[in-house]
C-alpha cells in the first residue's frame, strides 16, 4: 500500500476546503483531497459572489465581519486582482412586506433606508408600485470568488503542501493515531488530522470514517444569466424584495445574474436547474422589473448545505483528530477568511484571536453524539 504521510489531510478543495488547508499549511504539511477534475466545480464556483454584512446567522454574520478586511486589503502577494469591487444592496418591499423590512432596518447594521424613487434612479427599469419602502446596504461588494479560492490554494501549495485533484476519499479509518483516507486510485494519504470540508457531501464523509454525522442538508439554489439590453446595469446595486424570493445582480457588466431564491432540498449531487425554478424566476423578476425576458442566456443551480440550525460546523467532532468545516449555506465565499483561521487555530488548539465568542455558536459537536 502507497501510503503518503502528512501532518492534517483536508478532504474537499471548494473554498472552504481550501480556506481551512492555507490556514493549516503554515504549521502543517498538508495534503488537501479533491474528488472531481477542478477544485471550484461545486457550489464554490457557482455561487453568487456578493459580501452583505447583515446576511444569515449570527455567527455567519460575525464570520462576515472578521473576513472583511481580508476582501478589502489581502495579504501582500496573495492575488494579482482586487477580491472585491463595491456593489451595495437594495432591499425592495411591496407592500405586505414592509413590516419586514423595518425589523431588518432595526437588527441590522449600517442598512438605511431609501426611496422607491431613489433606487430607479440607480435602476431605472424598476417598476414603479413594485415597492413602496426600500432600504440599502452601501457597505456591501462583489467577491472574486476565483481570485479568492486561487489564492489560497497557492499557500497550500507555497507552504509544500499538496492539491491532489481526481482523488475521491473512498475509504477512511483511523490506524494507530492517524487517519487513513484511501483515493480513487488507491493512493493511502495518512495524518494525525482529518478536516471534513466535502461540503454536500460532508455527512457521508463523516459516515465513512465512523464519526457521527451533523444532519446536514443540501438544498438545491438556481441562477439564470438574462440580457437586460439596452439597459447599462454595471453600477446597478443587487437588488431583491426582504421575503428574499428573487434577487437580480450585474454579471460581468452588461447581464443580469436572476435568482428565486429557492432552496430545494436535494441529496448530495451535481446540482442541475429545474425548470420550474427557472420560469419562477423569470416571472418574479418581470414583476419587479420592466426588462421582458426573450431569452434565458445561460442557467446553472449549486447546493447550499446547512446544518440542522443553518449555523456553521467549524471545529472538533468527539472523535479525536477529526474536525468539520462545513454547513457553509449561503455564505461559505464572504465568510471563507476567518472560517479557515478559526479552524486552524482550534486544530492547533490555539487562542481563537477575537473569535472566542464564534466558537460555541460553531461547535460541531451540539449536534453530534460521537462515540467518542
Ligand atoms: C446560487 C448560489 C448563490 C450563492 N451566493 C453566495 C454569495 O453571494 N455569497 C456567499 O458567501 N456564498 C454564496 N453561496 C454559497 C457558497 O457558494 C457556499 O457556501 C460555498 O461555496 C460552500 O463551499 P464548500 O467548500 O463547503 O462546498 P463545495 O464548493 O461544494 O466543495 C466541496 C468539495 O468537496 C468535494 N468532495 C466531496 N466528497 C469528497 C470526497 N469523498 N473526497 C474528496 N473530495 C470530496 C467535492 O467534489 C467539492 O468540490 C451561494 C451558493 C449558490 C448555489
Amino acid at each position: 500500500m502507497d501510503i503518503q504521510r502528512f501532518e492534517a489531510l483536508v478532504v474537499g478543495a471548494g473554498i472552504g476546503g481550501a480556506t481551512a488547508a492555507a490556514h493549516l499549511a503554515p504549521t502543517r504539511r498538508t495534503a488537501l483531497l479533491e474528488a472531481e477534475e477542478s477544485a471550484g466545480y461545486h457550489t464554490t464556483g457557482r455561487s453568487a459572489a456578493i459580501w452583505i454584512l447583515n446576511y444569515g446567522t449570527a455567527d455567519a454574520q460575525l464570520l462576515t465581519a472578521a473576513s472583511g478586511d481580508f476582501f478589502r486589503r489581502p495579504p501582500p502577494g496573495f492575488s494579482e486582482t482586487p477580491l472585491m469591487a463595491p456593489r451595495p444592496v437594495v432591499h425592495l418591499a411591496p407592500p405586505d412586506q414592509v413590516p419586514a423590512l423595518e425589523a431588518l432596518m432595526a437588527r441590522g447594521e449600517g442598512i438605511e433606508p431609501i426611496t422607491p424613487e431613489a433606487v430607479r434612479e440607480m435602476a431605472p427599469a424598476l417598476r414603479p408600485g413594485y415597492a413602496v419602502a426600500a432600504a440599502i446596504e452601501r457597505n456591501a461588494f462583489d467577491m472574486d470568488v476565483a481570485a479568492l479560492h486561487a489564492g489560497f490554494l497557492r499557500q497550500v501549495k507555497a507552504c509544500g503542501g499538496v492539491l491532489a485533484l481526481r482523488q475521491r476519499a473512498g475509504r477512511i479509518w483511523q490506524e494507530a493515531g492517524l487517519w487513513h483516507a484511501e483515493t480513487s486510485d488507491g493512493t493511502v494519504f495518512a495524518a494525525p488530522v482529518l478536516v471534513n470540508a466535502a461540503g454536500a457531501w460532508g455527512d457521508e464523509v463523516a459516515r465513512m470514517a465512523g464519526v457521527a454525522p451533523l444532519g446536514l442538508q443540501p438544498k438545491r439554489r438556481t441562477a439564470l444569466i438574462v440580457d437586460p439590453a439596452p439597459h447599462d446595469v454595471s453600477d446597478w446595486p443587487l437588488l431583491g424584495d426582504v421575503a428574499h424570493s428573487w434577487y437580480a445582480r450585474p454579471e460581468a457588466r452588461s447581464k443580469l445574474m436572476v435568482s428565486p431564491a429557492d432552496e430545494t432540498d436535494s441529496d448530495p449531487m451535481d446540482a442541475q436547474p429545474d425548470e420550474l425554478d427557472v420560469a419562477i424566476a423569470v416571472d418574479r423578476f418581470e414583476q419587479a422589473l420592466d426588462i421582458p425576458v426573450r431569452r434565458v442566456e445561460h442557467r446553472w443551480a449549486g447546493l447550499r448545505t446547512f446544518t440542522p440550525d443553518r449555523s456553521l460546523a467549524i471545529g472538533p467532532s468527539g472523535t479525536p483528530g477529526f474536525f468539520w468545516n462545513c454547513g457553509q449555506g449561503g455564505y461559505g465565499i464572504q465568510t471563507a477568511p476567518a472560517a479557515g483561521r478559526l479552524l486552524a487555530l482550534l486544530v492547533n488548539e490555539q487562542d481563537p484571536e477575537g473569535m472566542s465568542d464564534i466558537v460555541p455558536m460553531v461547535d460541531p459537536r451540539r449536534f453530534a453524539k460521537d462515540s467518542a
